[in-house]
């Protein structure tokens, strides 16, 4: 059975438009392509000493921590209107025609985040607007307290595939896919919806005759919420608490067969 029609129902069930229903079956997805300059060329040196250059970091580059001492954590997180470069890139793919918001009320992101080996990269992510310094904060917390988020790029260097994007452990908020028949609008096309290590924290549906769906289909090994292992997410862990004190609501915790343990939403 198409699991499209399984969530669509579980959504009209539900009586509700919070179910995450911003996966997709593209198989056009791509790897990393366009990039944009987040960190300004920067000089810092002793006085009567060479300066040092500061890299230019990008979205998905490792940030050795001698740079994030240097030019401190907080210039790296940032949240500004969608630029021509970054507009490019979602257009056609997270943003196309019959969008339910406009260009101009989502923010592009930047935020540091540690990998489960502790290593720091920049991430990027859009939102709604209305949400983007609440979730820069969280983003903010979760990294000084080395709370551990693999990868945060835009859905767009996967061909907006939500698939691909969660097979690949890839966190992240804004994607629209318009689709016929769909009475609920997904939180993802608002950019009110964030993903966060998707493939450890997959949407699982169960249906009446106890089949399951997953989503990423190879999360089959992170079903067993009471199991040991990396980026999983918990009712009371840091990433659920702080979502929750900034008021998102948590897809793990949804009342219903019907469980979305990636997916805050607000
Ligand atoms: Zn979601």
């Amino acid at each position: 059975m198409n699991s499209r029609l399984l969530k669509n129902t579980e959504a009209a069930l539900l009586c509700t438009a919070v179910i995450c229903l911003n996966s997709c079956f593209n198989k056009n997805a791509k790897s990393s392509g366009n990039q944009t300059n987040i960190v300004k060329e920067t000089t810092i040196g002793p006085a009567g000493q060479e300066p040092l250059s500061a890299p230019r970091f990008q979205p998905g580059n490792q940030v050795p921590d001698v740079w994030v001492e240097k030019l401190g954590a907080s210039s790296f997180f940032s949240a500004s209107p969608i630029s021509d470069d970054i507009f490019a890139l979602m257009d056609g793919n997270s943003f196309k025609e019959g969008c339910p918001v406009t260009r101009e009320e989502l923010r592009y992101l930047t935020a540091l985040h540690k990998d489960g080996q502790g290593r720091t990269f920049l991430g990027e992510m859009v939102v709604n607007a209305s949400i983007a310094q609440d979730v820069l904060e969280i983003l903010r917390s979760l990294y000084d307290a080395s709370y551990p988020i693999e990868k945060m790029r835009l859905i767009d260097h996967y061909g907006a595939d939500d698939q691909a994007s969660m097979e690949d452990n890839n966190s992240s908020a804004f994607n629209f896919r318009p689709r016929a028949h769909q009475t609920a609008i997904s939180k993802h096309a608002l950019g009110l919806a964030i993903d966060i290590n998707p493939l450890y924290n997959p949407y699982v549906l169960t249906t009446e005759n106890g089949y399951r769906i997953v989503e990423p289909a190879s999360a089959g090994a992170y079903l067993d919420r009471s199991a040991d292992f990396p980026y999983k997410i918990e009712r009371d862990d840091l990433c659920c608490t702080l979502f929750r004190e900034h008021g998102f609501y948590w897809g793990g915790g949804w009342a219903s067969r019907t469980k979305d343990f990636q997916h805050f939403e607000r």
